[in-house]
């Protein structure tokens, strides 16, 4: 019997391909086994947004290489650096940002004695790669990915070179993947994809994604990361009138400072973002404001941190995640000068983490004495005997409830950023 173990880095984007190269090896007769037990085949999805990244994903080759497995590297890394690749120990051969579902046609090959398959080739022009996953394994929220790539090269973002540029999904294949998903007892469904505020088939834009979802009775709808330079209003009085759509937006800030959000070659000034947090307030009831926050930009002075900081505070964010700069060769953000040191990088990042800190705390305990709908997943290691899960707001609830239940709690208390609810 044929065994294949997967490890994947990175994004939701990666997690939704996984999914897919996964169920391509189940129709091929493959066992799955858990990364770390033997199996015949190991494919690494790897990742490379940071360096960080990097390392991890070579780290996870080599283990899976001592271990005497075939090694195929997939995703952002393969794409990237593919002959490099080739190179290490173990592998055997490398899958890029396309062509995904020749996976296990290459695994065959490999197992027939071929070495060296290099799929990786140019994503210039590629349309959207067609996948569909049908289950969602032994999880109970669902990625779909809707769009792949992005236009928009942020002088720090490696993405466009690895993903190529934005395509989206026919909307009919989302809504038969939703259908199926929720069939087969999906209770909530996350739309992904690289860059998904630039989704677009035919006239249909993301909005239209949304209220036709709406439609799926059981689900609830939840969307990935959306810039507030694309969307406007128009977009969300579409999505409000959605009964299912959760009121939770991660919109992606990376500084509140105009200087430097123009050296990031991002599309919109504080203002303009600030603008759409406010509207997302007057049409959502106490939306979740989630975001990313570079630290330590390439010239970032003092002034323009602290600038970020009053953002912070002014837009009330309930979680935000800090990421000290790291560069990637091959971007405009390396050759900005000066370099901000890596100590002043990491300490401007851990005050905006306590900040952060703060205002999540703020904003989970004002929710003392709400309703939260939460899905629950986990058992509870703070609230023994309990599940824990993701409200509608993203955060995290502790309850006694059901595996896969979508149930609603009124918020008791909050213990270390754990919301309990009865
Ligand atoms: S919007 Fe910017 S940061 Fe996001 S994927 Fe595109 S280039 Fe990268």
């Amino acid at each position: 019997m044929k065994k294949v173990a997967f490890y994947t880095l990175g994004c939701k984007v990666n997690a939704y391909d996984s999914a897919y190269m996964q169920e391509l090896f189940l129709k091929n007769g493959y066992t799955p086994v858990g990364f770390g037990a033997p199996a015949d085949i190991v494919v690494i999805n790897t990742c490379t947004v940071t360096a960080t990244a990097d390392k991890k994903s070579r780290a996870a080759i080599r283990r899976a290489a001592a271990a005497g497995s075939k090694v195929i590297v997939a995703g952002c890394m393969a794409q990237k650096q593919a002959k490099e690749l080739l190179e290490m120990d173990g592998v055997c051969a490398v899958v890029g940002t396309d062509d995904r579902a020749k996976i296990a046609d290459v695994a065959e090959r490999l197992l027939q004695g071929q070495v060296c398959i290099d799929m990786v080739h140019d994503i210039a022009g590629c349309a959207y790669e067609d996948m569909h996953v049908g289950t969602t394994g032994d999880k109970t929220r669902a990625i779909v990915k809707i769009q792949e790539g992005c236009d928009n090269f942020c002088s720090y973002c490696i993405i466009p070179y690895v993903r190529g540029r934005s395509r989206s999904r026919r909307m009919s294949g989302i809504l038969d993947e939703a259908k199926t998903l929720a069939d087969t007892g999906a209770k909530e469904i996350v739309l992904t994809g690289i860059h998904i505020a630039s989704y677009a088939d035919n006239g249909h834009l993301l909005g239209d994604v949304v209220c036709a979802l709406d439609e799926i009775a059981g689900i609830r709808i939840r969307l990935g990361s959306i810039e507030p330079g694309v969307l406007g209003e128009d977009f969300i009085r579409q999505v409000s009138s959605a009964q299912s759509i959760c009121p939770h937006f991660h919109l992606s800030l990376q500084s509140g400072s105009a200087s430097v959000l123009k050296r990031m070659n991002r599309k919109y000034s504080p203002e303009e973002y600030m603008n759409f947090v406010n509207l997302l307030r007057l049409y959502f009831n106490r939306p979740a404001i989630t975001t990313d926050i570079i630290a330590g930009f390439p010239g970032e002075t003092p002034y323009e941190h602290n600038e970020t900081m009053k953002f912070v505070e002014q837009a009330g964010f309930s979680r935000i995640h800090v990421f000290p700069f790291s560069a990637r060769e091959g971007t405009k953000a390396c050759n900005i000068f000066p370099k901000v040191p890596k100590r002043v990088a990491k300490e401007r990042a851990s005050a905006l983490i306590r900040l952060g800190d703060e205002y999540e705390m703020k904003y989970i305990n004002a929710m003392i004495g709400r309703k939260a709908q939460v899905l629950f997943e986990d058992a509870s290691d703070a609230f023994k005997g309990c599940l824990e899960g993701y409200s509608e707001r993203y955060i995290r609830v502790a309850a006694h409830a059901k595996s896969n239940e979508l149930k609603t709690v009124t918020i008791a208390r909050v213990c270390d950023k754990i919301a309990f609810g009865s």
